[in-house]
C-alpha cells in the first residue's frame, strides 16, 4: 500500500528524526498472500527505487546489494543463527521457518544484510558499521 510513498516517507523521517536511518521490508505473507503483497517485478522496482534514493543521500540503512537480495530472495534463508522468542517459544529465523511458502517471500531485508555480512559483502558490511 505504500509502496509509492518511500520518497514522502523518507523525507518525513528527516524532518521527525534526523540523524535516523529507514530500514525498508518488503510484506512477508504470514497470513497468505493478499492486497499487501508485492510481486517479484514490484519488489524490483521498489528496490530499485530505494538505491535510487540512497545514493541521492536519503537517510536509508539497507545496503543496495542488501535490498535486492531482500527483493529476488536470493540469499541462503531461513538463517540458522538468528532467533525469534516469545511467549510461545522459540524460533529459528522467525515463527515462520515452517512454512517454506512465507520464507519462499521473506520480506524481512534485516535477513539479507545479516547474510551477506557474514559472506563478508563489502558495502553490506560498510553500512552495519554506520550503525555502530
Ligand atoms: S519468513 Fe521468517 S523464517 Fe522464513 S526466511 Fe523470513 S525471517 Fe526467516
Amino acid at each position: 500500500m505504500n509502496v509509492g510513498s518511500i520518497a514522502d516517507t523518507l523525507r518525513f523521517v528527516e524532518r521527525a528524526a534526523p540523524r535516523r536511518r529507514v530500514l525498508f521490508y518488503f510484506n512477508t505473507p504470514y497470513y497468505g498472500v493478499d492486497d499487501l503483497f508485492l510481486p517479484p517485478d514490484a519488489r524490483a522496482v521498489a528496490a530499485e527505487t530505494i538505491v535510487r534514493l540512497k545514493r541521492q543521500g536519503y537517510p536509508i540503512l539497507n545496503s543496495a546489494p542488501g535490498i535486492r537480495a531482500a527483493a529476488t530472495g536470493r540469499f541462503p534463508h531461513p538463517l540458522r543463527y538468528t532467533v525469534v522468542v516469545d511467549a510461545t517459544g522459540e524460533y529459528r529465523c522467525c515463527r515462520a521457518v515452517a512454512n517454506p511458502d512465507v520464507c519462499r517471500h521473506c520480506g524481512y531485508s534485516a535477513c539479507a544484510e545479516m547474510e551477506l555480512i557474514r559472506q563478508w559483502h563489502p558495502l553490506a558490511i560498510r553500512e552495519a558499521l554506520r550503525c555502530a
